[in-house]
């Protein structure tokens, strides 16, 4: 590892440039206890001993326009999943009453699809409101593309933040999808920026990228400053194009990249996202003294760890639950 990246008090810092950060990745084994504990310093100081967790509905499912290769819910997919049109607002409304009761810090809501209909936005805003009005859980939103009035209108209706994940590397992109580009993406997270919208934008590993494209992809993040990075682990569903890809993934790459993700990106959320349970196995604990936040009960097309198992693992670390309004004021 370079010298260079010592910084901070004799801790491992910020890496100062993309070579740096690879230097970071592709570190021997055993400087990675170094690697680990810089990463912890900058948890700790951001997001001390705090774990954020999020519930996932998947609120419209399937039937989608584009061909992203690692999702069940493609155009190109033959995965057994669920296809349903927008849940209805009741549906929705009792999904996110569970969250927050559970102390979940934020309800997500995944849509399926390229853009939406001005009535499926008209039928979403009136969700978001009355998701707010009734429980005032952080609410976040995956919706593809969006036109900077429909932006406006969730925005207003009390929609927090969007999720608009880069996803991998420019030079990747059009390895892992051909229906849009990284481009259309990034214009896409201005548009929301531009709203009013917070932002979580991050990406998925295992998708047979380099160790090049999941630096430039973390790199590419510091300019969109997003308000959380989920960090994902490709589960190769049956069905989809990437069905039999050889991920590559072990719990120690994962860990690394983790780790990665909280050098280059001190403050920001950090969600360990799909594929957790399947690729961190034991390692999850360890996880978290790099990320901070984690979703319970599954995925969008996934099952994942049930929230009793999630917050048993919480407390066994000695990590505590983050609860709304928790983070700004203990800083
Ligand atoms: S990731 Fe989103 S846009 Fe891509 S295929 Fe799946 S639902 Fe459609």
């Amino acid at each position: 590892m370079d010298a260079s990246l010592l910084k901070d008090e004799g801790l491992l810092g910020t890496p100062g440039s993309e070579a740096e950060a690879l230097a970071v990745l592709r570190a021997p084994d055993e400087q990675f206890p170094a690697i680990f504990a810089a990463a912890w310093s900058l948890r700790a100081r951001y997001h001390g001993r705090r774990v954020q967790v999020q519930v996932l509905s998947n609120a419209k499912s399937g039937l989608c326009s584009e061909d992203c290769h690692y999702c069940s819910q493609s155009c190109v997919s033959q995965a057994a999943i669920e296809r349903y049109p927008l849940q209805t607002r009741d549906n929705l409304l009792r999904e996110a009453r569970a969250a927050r009761d559970l102390q979940a810090r934020r309800f997500c809501m995944g849509l399926s699809g390229r853009t939406l209909t001005d009535g499926e936005v008209d039928s979403l805003a009136d969700t978001v409101r009355a998701i707010k009005a009734e429980t005032g859980i952080a609410l976040c939103c995956s919706l593809g593309f969006l036109s900077s009035a429909q932006a406006t209108r969730l925005r207003a209706a009390g929609l927090d933040r969007v999720n608009h994940n880069l996803n991998t590397s420019e030079r990747y992109y059009p390895s892992i999808c051909t229906t849009h580009t990284y481009a259309e993406r990034m214009a896409n997270l201005a548009v929301c920026r531009a709203a009013g919208l917070e932002v979580c934008s991050g990406g998925i590993v295992g998708q047979g990228e380099t160790d090049e494209d999941v630096v430039s992809m973390l790199w590419a993040l510091r300019d969109i400053q997003p308000q959380s990075i989920p960090i994902n682990f490709l589960i190769p569903a049956a069905g989809t194009p990437f069905a039999t890809m050889d991920t590559g993934l072990t719990p120690m790459r994962c860990l690394r990249v983790l780790a990665l993700a909280r050098l280059i990106h001190p403050e920001p959320d950090i969600r360990i996202a799909g594929g957790r349970e399947v690729h961190l196995r034991s390692l999850q604990p360890m996880a978290l003294f790099l990320a901070n936040s984690i979703f319970v009960n599954g995925y969008l097309t996934e099952g994942g760890q049930p929230q009793d198992e999630a917050l048993r693992m919480i407390a066994d670390l000695g990590f505590e639950l983050e609860v709304e309004g928790a983070a700004q004021a203990d800083r």
